[in-house]
């Protein structure tokens, strides 16, 4: 089978909706040979998924995908390959949970005066593993019949400026990107279209991610169009970072998005895999 990578997805240890096993199998069967299972803020779902890998014949590459603040925007930052019994990385997530668990509770009292009372403990109940994402509140928000679908609902209560939109302060993205280099891994810039920079904006987050250590730009982002993959492509270039690709798989309710279906890399980039001998 030719190699396929798909390095960075979700289960139900975070937001997505197949257990981490499920995934493993999912992936196995779309054709992926290198699946990066990189939940938000949390390993938790790595030995159970590292455990299916063998039985499928996979290799899965340990990763987490981390909650950052540069200059009050949030950006996501996808460890490859870490070890997770670093105790450095380990304390970072702790306290990222922790903030995460605050963020939620603050977002369950401002929908209840938003006259949707309970999403709190409606969020918190989907998600057994204790890592409420808004993700999880826009399932409530639907299941109430309050919105259309769920981009729906982040576009009406979930980001910035709307009722249940609550500004938070994740870890610095320097912290970030140490705790996956003292895990041993490789500290990637997640789906750059997605943070709304100018260019200008998105030279100076590479310019200073590079110079913390950081090594590769999702380039093959799976929502990205194909003009935001030749714009990312064009940054990695310029600063000289590998290319990673990654659909960003949640759920199967998200049907133009799907697991092994990612377009090739631009040729002449350096894939953040070939870093790596299997
Ligand atoms: P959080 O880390 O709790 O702020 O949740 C962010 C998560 O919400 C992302 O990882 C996505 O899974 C999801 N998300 C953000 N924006 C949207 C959107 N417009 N439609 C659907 N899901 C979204
Ligand atoms: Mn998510
Ligand atoms: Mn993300
Ligand atoms: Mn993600």
């Amino acid at each position: 089978m030719p190699p396929c990578h798909d390095l960075h997805t979700h289960s139900t240890a975070s937001d997505g909706s197949f257990s981490p096993a499920e995934l493993v199998r999912e992936a196995s069967g779309a054709g992926i040979t290198h699946l990066a299972l990189s939940d938000h803020d949390t390993t938790a779902g790595l030995a159970e998924a590292a455990r299916a890998a063998d039985e499928a014949g996979l290799h899965l590459i340990p990763a987490v995908e981390i909650s950052a603040t540069w200059m009050e925007k949030s950006i996501h930052i996808v460890g490859l390959r870490i070890d997770p019994s670093c105790p450095e990385l380990q304390e970072g997530l702790e306290a990222l949970r922790s903030t995460r668990l605050w963020r939620a509770e603050e977002m369950g009292r401002r929908l209840d005066k938003h006259g949707i009372p309970g999403a709190f403990e409606a969020a918190s109940s989907l998600t057994p593993s204790g890592m409420v994402t808004r993700t999880h509140f826009a399932r409530v928000i639907l299941a109430h019949g309050l919105a259309a679908s769920l981009s729906d609902v982040f576009n009406r209560y979930l980001t910035h400026g709307k009722p249940g939109y609550v500004s938070t302060r994740w870890a610095d993205l320097e912290q970030v990107v140490s705790w996956i280099r003292q895990a041993g891994g490789t500290a990637v810039v997640a789906h750059p279209q997605r943070y709304k920079l100018t260019a200008s904006w998105m030279r100076r987050l590479l310019g200073e991610f590079k110079e913390m250590g950081g090594a590769a730009l999702e380039v093959v982002a799976g929502s990205a169009h194909a003009q935001e993959v030749q714009a990312a492509a064009s940054h990695a270039r310029r600063f000289g970072l590998m290319a990673s690709a990654g659909s960003d798989f949640h759920s199967p309710e998200h049907p133009w998005l799907k697991l092994g279906r990612l377009p090739p890399l631009p040729a002449d980039l350096k894939p953040v895999w070939s870093l790596w001998r299997e």
